[in-house]
């Protein structure tokens, strides 16, 4: 089968490589018939992360399942499912609390690599949720993105307290930042302040359900969100980038007592600890439970009430997968996905 590798930063190829199959009597393989590529692979394609050997790539899918493990038993050959980045069994005290994410035998997606025909899943019972019927083309790009995107910006509005009478300000206007907008219009937050400076992602940021555009960073940046909000802040903000800026960003942005769902991915961010004190937040952040929200994401899709897959603004074949992570570097895509 083929497969994504980065053998080192800015060298995507794809491969031939052994065929996913079945190991443990708990995993699955499916024929994926979806992927994409995350803002979080252009870290190591970037070489912000280190490099130190050929990778698989991709954490992101939804599929048919072609074969099961003797002990797997929620789903079966046939079925189109989707999953998260994350494996977990779904049963231990972690999970049954809705952190699925930090499962107690979560197994990290991205070490196996889902840019590619097939998928070993592990844990399928726990990790692989079944679409009801057959969905459309639309409806499985959405479901694509629930696999990543749309989950964890559900993720950062819930654990940002995004909901009915509050303000939401948004750090980040990559595919997530825009999800956690469209997460945040379905709680019913009135009012939800984008921070963007690129035109393009404005009109798409606009289109998820923001109100307001802040172009500013930094000081400034927050400075306009006060100035916004009647010199308070924001009662919920989404952190969706991972920088020392945009983590400040976002904590400065949010008024005394108003919370922070941060879910980009932390790289060098350093906190001042008096700073934080005084801030008087509260945090919640690090790899979203997309398992908890899966259900809940998938009937809203098959009900066609959210329509998430428009995050994707280029298609590719799987073969021509280096092209998209030249789109996503060069932010000529927010998203791409990876067609077979
Ligand atoms: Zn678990």
């Amino acid at each position: 089968m083929r497969a994504v590798v980065l053998h080192a930063p800015g060298d995507v190829r794809v491969e031939e490589v052994e065929d996913a199959r079945v190991v443990e009597p708990t995993d699955a393989v499916i024929r994926v018939t979806a992927a994409c590529i995350c803002g979080s692979d252009l870290w190591p394609y970037r070489g912000i992360e280190e490099v130190a050997e050929p990778a698989r790539m991709g954490h992101e899918y939804i599929g048919v399942v072609e074969q099961i493990g003797d002990s797997v038993r929620n789903v079966k050959v046939g079925d189109f499912v989707v999953g998260s980045f994350v494996a977990s069994d779904n049963t231990c005290e972690i999970c049954r609390a809705g952190f699925q994410s930090r499962c107690v035998h979560q197994v990290m997606m991205g070490g196996i690599g889902t840019q590619s025909d097939y998928a070993r899943i592990p844990l399928a019972d726990g990790t692989l949720v079944t679409v009801p019927g057959e969905p459309t083309e639309s409806q499985q790009r959405s479901l694509l993105a629930a696999s990543d995107v749309l989950g964890t910006g559900w993720f950062a509005a819930v654990a940002a307290e995004a909901g009915p009478g509050r303000t939401v300000a948004v750090v980040g206007d990559g595919a997530v930042g825009l999800m956690g907008i469209l997460a945040a219009k379905c709680l019913g937050a009135g009012r939800i302040i984008a921070m963007s400076r690129h035109a393009d992602r404005q009109a798409l940021a606009k289109r998820f359900g923001a109100t307001d555009i802040v172009e500013e960073r930094g000081d400034a940046g927050i400075a306009k969100i006060k100035e916004l909000t009647g010199g308070y802040g924001a009662h919920s903000t989404i952190e969706a980038v991972g920088t020392q800026e945009s983590m400040l960003q976002a904590i400065g942005a949010t008024r005394p007592g108003g919370h922070v769902g941060y879910v980009g991915v932390s790289h060098g961010v350093e906190l001042d600890g008096l700073q934080l004190f005084f801030a008087t937040v509260s945090l919640l952040g690090g790899p979203a439970p997309v398992r908890r929200f899966l259900p809940e994401l998938i009937d809203l899709i098959m009900a066609d009430e959210i329509d998430p897959g428009t995050v994707f603004d280029l298609t590719l074949p799987l073969e021509q997968a280096a092209e998209g992570y030249r789109a996503m570097d060069e932010r000529r895509a927010t998203k791409v996905l990876l067609t077979p």
